[in-house]
């Protein structure tokens, strides 16, 4: 079965590296679907992210390119509006995974800008360990800006965790750092009116499985003690290597061992899911993976599972536009944030990498069309065929290495055997190569 591991990983580098300057291989296009950009649309007054960038722009990029590029965002700001999610057949509270340079404050209107409902978000640099304490500006100014554009901080919004964080993390010093990084994200949390912080469960570093598992629940135990009302959501990996949570036995092995489960939850990424062998693309591939997650994982002892969507632009992967369909229209989603982390970097007219967040803005309408429609129409039936076809050399790309990496693979194994092999018929002078 093909898997999109390559995407995958490319999405992990770009959050990263917080999107700034990653290269692209592939210009993302808008949805054929969507609704057309809204090009009228004036910024509002009060607008934080233009001086945001500019500052952040201003440590990392000469002047004249500085200036181009917050021209470019002041005349582009609000790339979509809002749906009101009463419209839709089902409440699905979809979003993605925004910026929040300058300050978190500057996360709420860039949802905004790309007509979010829910949105995930950085709650400090997430490529260093020393972070200074959030600020009152920015503390305030994410409340009010919450409160000003009705954002349900409580419910809607997700922050993830530092890659660098490895609650797993055996060895003792390394292990207090880890914690001290998590705990003081919770803390932010709860400063800023957040329930949900999603992060990854962590890496066995070599160790044996379970004692990893131990460890990430002590951890955990620890944090919820310290803390008063966060929950702890534990996302499912791709796998591979010592990677723990790409098997839902891994969180349920987590949740057991957490005493207090009001402060535990899952985030289904669904590329990490499918890439790890769970199937989303049909009706009844997609009904078996919830139930084997509901029987295994347990969808009443893990109340909260909120879901993340995928690393291939919607429709244009190997999931294909049928597993959104799916997702999208299953009940037990609704309520939940749903974040999208797919690829927005494409070329512009210089050459330079570009976010284009149009993409998302066109994705979340995209997503909420799917709402309550019928797959078996001509109409949806063209769409898909579409987003395929848009995303049909990309998956090429992406099969061949696989497929290169597969046969390497195989040539490392064979190689290995005959040497083993060749060890052996030393003494018998039969080895010809
Ligand atoms: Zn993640």
């Amino acid at each position: 079965m093909p898997r999109p591991t390559r995407s995958s990983q490319k999405a992990i580098k770009r959050e990263e590296e917080d999107v700034k300057d990653v290269a692209s291989s592939k210009p993302a296009k808008p949805a054929a679907s969507a609704p057309k950009r809204k090009a009228d649309s004036q910024p509002d007054a009060e607008e934080p992210l233009a001086n945001g960038s500019a500052k952040e722009e201003q440590q990392q990029k000469p002047k004249k390119q500085r200036k181009t590029k917050v021209k470019v965002e002041e005349e582009a700001m609000v790339l979509a509006e809002r749906t009101d999610v009463s419209s839709l057949a089902r409440a699905m509270y979809i979003g993605a995974h925004v910026s929040a340079a300058g300050g978190v404050q500057n996360s709420v209107t860039n949802a905004l800008h790309i007509g979010a409902n829910s949105f995930a978000l950085f709650l400090k640099s997430q490529r260093k360990w020393a972070n200074p304490p959030m600020t009152p500006e920015s503390q305030e100014g994410f409340i009010s800006q919450c409160k000003q554009h009705r954002y349900r901080a409580n419910e809607h919004v997700l922050p993830h965790g530092s890659y660098l964080v490895n609650l797993a993390q055996a060895d003792a010093d390394k292990a207090r750092q880890a914690y001290d990084s998590f705990v003081d994200d919770l803390a932010r949390c709860e400063q800023l009116g957040i329930k949900l912080y999603n992060f990854h469960p962590g890496s066995t570093g070599g160790d044996a499985k379970d004692k990893a598992i131990g460890r990430i629940a002590a951890q955990l135990n620890r944090a919820h003690k310290e803390t008063q009302t966060v929950v702890t959501v534990l996302e499912n990996m791709a796998g591979g290597g010592n990677v723990v949570g790409s098997t839902w036995e891994d969180l349920r092995d987590i949740i057991a061992l957490v005493e207090d489960k009001t402060r535990v939850g899952v985030c289904i990424d669904t590329c990490h899911a499918f890439a790890a062998g769970y199937d989303l693309r049909t009706p009844e591939a997609f009904k078996k993976t919830v139930d084997a997650f509901n029987d295994i994982v347990g969808a009443n002892k893990a109340p909260l599972n909120s879901n993340r969507d995928l690393h291939a632009n919607i429709g244009t992967g190997f999931l294909g536009l049928r597993a959104f369909h799916n997702v999208m229209n299953h009940p037990d989603f609704q309520d939940k944030p749903m974040v999208l982390e797919t690829p927005i970097e494409r070329k512009g007219p210089d050459g330079k990498t570009i976010e284009d967040k149009q993409v998302w803005a066109d994705e979340i309408k995209l997503l909420e069309s799917l709402v309550g429609m019928d797959p078996d129409t001509k109409e949806f039936a063209k769409l898909e065929a579409e987003l395929q076809d848009r995303g049909a050399d990309e998956r090429r790309r992406i099969q061949e290495q696989v497929d290169k990496k597969a046969v390497k693979d195989t040539k490392a194994k064979t190689k290995k055997k005959r040497g083993s092999k060749v060890k052996k018929e030393e003494t018998s002078d039969e080895e010809s190569g």
